[in-house]
This record gives C-alpha cells, structure tokens and sequence, in this order.
C-alpha cells in the first residue's frame, strides 16, 4: 500500500489525525509506534487481579469542550467519576487544591472563620488564586496562611516533582496550583468529567478501527523513515517519500539533537496489589512532604470496580536520561527559560522541511492534557483540510 501519510505515535495526537484523514480524506494511514501498544501514555489495561490499571499514571478526563466530546463519543461509552485529591499533611487529609475546607480541617475554628472572611472579602467566594500570588498579599494573617500552604502543600511536592525549586520554572507551571476560596472539593471543574466506560484502550481501538489505518507496533520510526537534511526530503526504508510525516515523538530526537538536549522530567510507577477491598480514602493521595514518591493512586475507584483486592501505585519523580532504560520515558517537558531558545530552533528547522507536521506534548514541547492535544489535532486537521483544500 502507498501511504499519504505515515504517523509517528499512537497516542491520542497520532490517533485522532489518523482517523480524521481516514474517515474524512479516504487517506492511507501508517501509524509507527514504538511501543508494544496503542493509545501512547493514555495506554490502560486489566491487571490480574482484574483492577483497570493506567500504566503510565492516572489518567482522569475532565472538559469544558463539548466539541471534544461530541467527538470522542462517536468512539465510545462514558462512566461519570468525579476526581478528588487528599493530601497528607501533618496527620492529617486534607482536601486538594487547598480550600475552605482544608483550612478548618488545619486551623483551630477561630482562625478558620477569620482567614475566610478575608479570604472572601479580598478574592471573592468561587475564586482560585494562585499560591504566588498570594504570597504577595499585604495582609498579614493571609500572608501567614500563604507561607503555610506553600510549605505544607507547595514546596516540597513541587521541589520532588520537578527536581529544582519553583522559582527555576516557568510561572506557567506553578500558576497552575492555587488556594480555592469555596467548599467544592473535586479536583477539576469542568463542565465534563467522565472516564471511557470500558478504557482508553479500547477508546483508541475504536478510534483506530478503520480498513485504511495500518499499524505497526514495537517499532522505532527512525528504522523506516530517514531525513535528507540538504535537501528537506524524506524517504521510507530508503526511498524518497513524497507523503507527509506526522510527527508526534521528542521534536529534538527528529532531528538527532543537531541543536542540543531539550530535558524532561520522568516518573517511575510502583505498582502493587494489596489483598484487602479498600486502600485509601480517596483516588489519589498526594505525600508533599515525606517519602521519595509525590502521591498514591487507587485505580478501582475510578471506575467503582467491585473487586475484593486492590492495586495501587506510588509515583517517582525522577530527571530523564535517554540512555537509561529505567528512566527514559520523558512524561512532563521541563519549562524553565533557558529551553525556550533551543525549543525555537528546533520549531523554524522542522518548518523548513514542508512535508513535516509535529503535533503533541513531545513535538510541541508543551503540557497538554487529553481534551487540549485533542482539540489541537482537530485544530491541525482543519488546517490540512484548509491547505489540502480537499
Ligand atoms: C503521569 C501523567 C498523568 C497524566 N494525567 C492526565 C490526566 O489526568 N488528565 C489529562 O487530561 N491528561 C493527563 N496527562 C496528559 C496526557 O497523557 C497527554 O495529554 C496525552 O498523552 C498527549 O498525547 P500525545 O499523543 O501528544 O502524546 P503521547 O501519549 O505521549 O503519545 C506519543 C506516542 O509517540 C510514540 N513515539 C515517540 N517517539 C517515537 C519514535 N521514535 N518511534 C515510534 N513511536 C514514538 C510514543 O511511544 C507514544 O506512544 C497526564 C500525563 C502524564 C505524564
């Protein structure tokens, strides 16, 4: 078969451009996937116990995008579950982020009551406010409150998370946590907050069940497709292509990091199945402040499984090394200044070569959760479809 386009990477960027093109375009597709699996870190299976368990971490789905979901329930059966977070701290769970509740759950009642009024009457009532921010509150019973949640709940967990101090990353990080001035304890808002009735696994061979979809696993791209990096060619197990290449692997790997290392972060899952029916008291407890691991995970909860055993997973931050077979998954990109300009080279060089398109957290550089790349690979296709004028 001649492929119009050949795809690199199973995961939901991958997955969704394929079918687009497929279904859309009557294109032929060939996705190259390294791994022994479809559905890239979203990958989730029954262990033997017959827990669902997520193998590269809990993965829990959350939207205010409805074109999102129009467009993922063509592929499969939803199960409403709402995500809620405790952290550990001194003795005591606590809510996650830190909100009203947390704060009479941590301080005697009079004080409680004192710091939520100002609370409400400086932010509001329904407001998150990042914790840096109000770090630089005037008032001092709040600015004490400040210094207390970054480091009981803060510091600790994003120092293990990230391995340096919150100031070397990006504010677009660590903006992300704040301290939410209401009683709802759910970990997202979204308007939309479900999981795959029956997985992502089986979402994805839904997605990818198409008779012009070809998919080869366990395979590195780099064995099939070679770059002419003179010419800005591209050719497949040595013959000059002249489809497209939809890249959604490490933007520096494409390009045998010809303008250096971009670093990521990468995590080490400790699975274990324990033999009583409940573990914990919520899906996910975060440790901020002991053990090497950030948080635990109970998956039976995510769907309700009715099972008398449970399995459970402890998370372990560590730095990526791509020559280490223990911590050479790169999960999270590493947003600190001194990558942006590397980061930039390695976006105009992939430009000049018109036959590349790189989409996803790992070609991007870029945090997405599951409804952003999902909505971006939509995005991309309409801009192929626009370009194509097909
Ligand atoms: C620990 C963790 C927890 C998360 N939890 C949530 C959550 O709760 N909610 C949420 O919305 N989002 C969550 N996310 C984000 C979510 O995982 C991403 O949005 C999603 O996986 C991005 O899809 P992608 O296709 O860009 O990348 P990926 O899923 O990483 O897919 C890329 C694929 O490309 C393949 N590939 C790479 N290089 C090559 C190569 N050289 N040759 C062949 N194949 C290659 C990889 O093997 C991979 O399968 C989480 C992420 C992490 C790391």
């Amino acid at each position: 078969m001649i492929y119009d386009y050949i795809i690199v990477g199973a995961g939901f960027a991958g997955s969704v451009l394929a079918e687009r093109l497929a279904s859309v375009l009557d294109k032929k597709v060939l996705i190259i996937e390294q791994r022994p699996h479809i559905g890239g870190n979203c990958y989730d299976y029954y262990d033997e116990h017959g827990v669902l368990v997520h193998k590269y971490g809990p993965h829990l789905f959350h939207t205010d995008n409805k074109y999102v979901i129009d467009y993922l329930s063509q592929f499969t059966q939803w199960q409403e579950y709402e995500h809620r977070v405790l952290a550990s701290i001194d003795g005591q769970l606590v809510p996650v982020p830190f909100n009203l509740i947390s704060l009479q759950k941590l301080f005697p009642t009079s004080i409680a009551s004192n710091l939520e009024q100002k609370l409400i009457k400086q932010y509001g009532f329904g407001v998150k406010v990042p914790i840096l921010e109000l770090r630089r509150t005037k008032d001092q019973d709040l600015n004490k409150l400040a210094d207390f949640v970054y480091d009981k709940m803060f510091i600790n967990y994003t120092t293990k998370q990230w391995g340096c101090t919150p100031e070397e990353i990006s504010p677009e990080v660590t903006a992300r946590i704040p301290v939410y001035i209401s009683y709802d304890d759910r970990y997202f808002q979204d308007k939309y907050q479900m999981i795959p009735k029956q997985g992502y696994t089986k979402l994805f061979q839904n997605i990818l069940d198409h008779k012009n979809i070809h998919i080869m696993l366990n395979t590195d791209f780099k064995d099939i497709v070679s770059l002419d990096h003179d010419k800005k060619l591209l050719a497949i197990f040595g013959k000059h292509y002249k489809g497209k290449l939809i890249y959604t692997g490490m933007i520096d790997e494409l390009f045998d990091f010809k303008f250096g290392e971009l670093p990521y972060r990468s995590l080490q899952f400790k699975m274990e199945n324990l033999s009583v029916k409940h573990f914990q008291n919520a899906t996910t407890i975060n440790y901020p402040n002991n053990y090497d691991f950030t948080r635990i995970t109970e998956f039976k909860n995510i769907l309700n499984q009715d099972i008398n055993s449970t399995t459970i997973v402890r998370e372990y931050p560590q730095d990526f090394d791509r020559k280490n077979p223990d911590n050479n998954i790169p999960y999270y990109p590493v947003f600190k200044k001194e990558n942006n300009n590397t980061l930039k080279v390695y976006n105009e060089y992939c430009e000049s070569f018109q036959n590349i398109i790189a989409v996803g957290r790992l070609a991007e550089y870029k945090y997405y959760d599951m409804d952003d790349i999902i909505a971006r690979s939509l995005d991309v296709f309409v801009n192929i479809v626009d370009k194509s004028g097909e």
